[in-house]
């Protein structure tokens, strides 16, 4: 990460972080939960150590995000506007939203059609927002918002990837009264997720798998830090939603289900209000050529309306509600 350092008028050193300049090297999971968005709270006077001048900068605390989505109404109450932030620490082989998953800035080629002829061009996958504009955008749809009883939900991606910014975006979000969901896959440190509870209304936390080894085989990643955020998040949050994603050959075979449902009873405290049951679908799939990635669900078919219909019924044994979708 490039960055610059100075010592300010009090001689302490401070670093700044180009926040545009991530490396451009394949960083493990375990280390992108550690990075934090860089920011400078209380911009004054530095003095540069090679040139000994004083000057004064104004850095504004910004989030990359890969999609706004507005009118969503599958991640959370209501009629809400769902933020997408970029980089995850997971890599789940079925992820639809794959630009999603890298902290940087990305290339997808675009192609459109007219007639028989296509053409390609780039876009560029992730877009920096201040916390500001964010609440500009939410500002504009306070009218549906309000009306429907809905709000905003923090997406990804991970958002705690970007902790920093996703606990100031929260705060001036609250402070301007809309209704706050975090929608997370469950990993990072839990101080981070401490700092965020006053502000969050709802958590939306994905579960995919209890056994770790096929957890690592599914998202690349381990399970160990989730479900231990998931108890601790029980306890201290609000609300929670369970978000569990069906994937056909990797968690829905009887056995799994059937513990699923014991751990969820068994965990359950008086924040766990539903359990949404998100079916895998392949609409991200083209996603995958136009990053230049290869796509790791080929040949696995969406799980049956019916199928999906006794998952529920199964479900409904935890005495919660559950819903088939987001
Ligand atoms: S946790 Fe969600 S965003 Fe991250 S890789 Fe998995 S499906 Fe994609």
């Amino acid at each position: 990460m490039q960055s610059l350092k100075y010592t300010d008028v009090n001689q302490t050193e401070i670093q700044i972080y180009d926040a545009t300049a991530w490396p451009q090297i394949v960083l493990l999971p375990d280390v992108l939960q550690h990075i934090r968005t860089p920011v400078i709270r209380d911009p004054s006077s530095f003095k540069n150590t090679l040139t000994g001048n004083h000057f004064s900068i104004s850095l504004y605390m910004q989030g990359l995000i890969f999609s706004i989505k507005r009118y969503s109404v599958h991640d959370g109450p209501g009629i809400r506007v769902t933020i997408f932030l970029k980089g995850c620490p997971l890599c789940c082989k079925w992820c639809h939203n794959p630009e999603g998953i890298s902290p940087l800035r990305q290339n997808i080629v675009t192609c459109r059609r007219i007639g028989d002829k296509e053409f390609y061009g780039n876009e560029e996958a992730g877009k920096y927002y201040s916390v500001e504009d964010i609440s500009g955008i939410l500002e504009r749809e306070r009218v549906f918002i309000n009306k429907s009883k809905g709000g905003v939900t923090f997406s990804g991606g991970e958002p705690l990837l970007q902790s920093e910014f996703l606990l100031e975006v929260l705060k001036a979000s609250k402070e301007k009264g809309f209704q706050t969901a975090v929608d997370t896959s469950g990993y990072s440190l839990y101080d981070n997720y401490r700092l965020i509870i006053p502000y969050t209304d709802l958590f939306l936390f994905d579960l995919k798998h209890l056994d770790d080894s096929a957890h690592i085989e599914g998202t690349g990643t381990s399970n160990i830090l989730i479900l231990e955020n998931y108890r601790l998040l029980l306890a201290e949050a609000r609300e929670v939603a369970l978000r569990i994603p069906v994937i056909p050959g990797f968690n829905d075979d009887p056995d799994h289900v059937e513990r699923l449902i014991q751990f969820i009873k068994s965990t359950r405290t008086g924040s766990l209000r539903r359990i949404s049951l998100l079916p895998f679908h392949k609409t991200g799939s083209s996603k995958y050529r136009r990053l230049g990635l290869p796509y790791r669900m080929e040949g696995i078919e969406p799980p049956s309306e019916k199928r999906m219909k006794d998952l529920k019924e199964q479900f409904l044994t935890t005495g919660l509600r559950v819903k088939i979708g987001g």
